[in-house]
């Protein structure tokens, strides 16, 4: 396979970029100085493209690659790949679920310990803080994760309800068909759907309200399911109790109002970066493309 063309779309761990080169004709996107320069040289020997949650690839590029046949993402998340364009141009598309839902529930739990503990508190003054413990925890998304966070926070004895698009009564958890039901009812509440047209802000100025100034929000999902200027604005005024965030609306920007805020915990997407879990990641990747190649069916296939 080593005369395969792969195009990798930006940085990713140093582990799936050397067991890439080692199996394939690995291409570096960050290495040209833009993709029409890339493709003037390259585009013809591109059989393969890895994308990630971080850049990954509409329609004008997959229109650019006469000889793709197979985009592989290193996320779960494929909100950022042109899946029409794709099934348009009959091209797989797989992702790597499962291998990351611990890290990505165990960043979220961590998130909420921080803010309500107040781990790493900006300044030094010392003051009583709530307890995560007990709370009624509110969950956007049962799914993979959203799962994993729920069986973390029955661990701390908190009560779990969900909104996802339907019920799963075997679950045992309380299910409420409307986001903002879900909210009034919950004190910490934890996003971890998919993004979609549906999703892109289901965290509106409403939701936040109905969560109030005792509430704290936790976002592991993707950064437009918030509508930030509205969270910024309610954290500001104290309509919200606060937030914990792993992903921004544009990352890697952060506006700049949420950096002084002492009720805010912002990790930079790091939701999948433990070394296990890279690796596992980077191995599904492959899997899939060298499946792909040898004719075998994909491993996780998205389309
Ligand atoms: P998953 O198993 O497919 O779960 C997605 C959940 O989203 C499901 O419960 C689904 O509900 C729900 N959902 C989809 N559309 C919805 C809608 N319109 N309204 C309400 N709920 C909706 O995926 P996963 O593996 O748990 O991953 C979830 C997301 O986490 C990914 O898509 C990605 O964006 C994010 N993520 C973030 C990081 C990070 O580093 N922060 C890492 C990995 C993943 P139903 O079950 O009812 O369909």
């Amino acid at each position: 396979m080593e005369s395969i063309g792969v195009l990798m779309t930006c940085p990713m761990h140093s582990y799936i970029q050397e067991e890439l080169a080692k199996r394939f004709n690995l291409f570096k996107l960050w290495h040209y100085p833009s993709f029409s320069a890339f493709a003037q040289a390259h585009a013809h020997s591109i059989r393969a493209l890895v994308a990630s949650a971080k850049v990954g690839v509409d329609a004008a590029t997959i229109d650019s690659l006469p000889n793709l046949e197979i985009v592989s993402t290193y996320s779960v998340g494929y909100d950022n790949i042109d899946l029409h364009k794709c099934r348009h141009r009959a091209i797989p598309v797989t992702n790597t679920p499962n291998v990351l839902t611990d890290d990505v529930a165990d960043v979220a739990i961590a998130l909420a310990l921080s803010l309500l503990c107040r781990i790493c508190p900006r300044n030094s003054t010392w003051q009583f803080t709530p307890k995560l413990s007990g709370k009624a925890v509110g969950i956007v998304g049962l799914g993979r994760i959203g799962w994993a966070i729920a069986k973390r926070a029955e661990g701390f004895g908190c009560p779990v309800s969900y909104h996802s698009r339907s019920e799963k009564s075997e679950t045992g958890y309380k299910y409420y068909s409307h986001i903002i039901d879900l909210a009034a009812n919950s004190e910490v509440l934890f996003v971890a759907c998919t993004l979609s047209e549906e999703t892109r802000h289901i965290v509106n100025r409403g939701v936040i309200d109905a969560l109030g100034p005792k509430g704290i929000l936790i976002n592991v999902g993707r950064g437009p399911h918030v509508d930030e200027p509205e969270l910024v604005a309610a954290l500001i005024e104290g309509r919200l109790g606060g937030a914990g965030l792993d992903v921004f609306e544009n990352e890697p920007e952060v506006p700049e109002d949420l950096l002084g805020l002492e009720n805010l915990v912002m990790t930079p997407h790091v939701g999948t970066d433990t070394l296990e879990t890279c690796i596992a990641m980077g191995d599904l990747v492959i899997a899939n493309l060298e499946a792909h190649f040898l004719g075998n069916p994909l491993f996780t296939p998205v389309l």
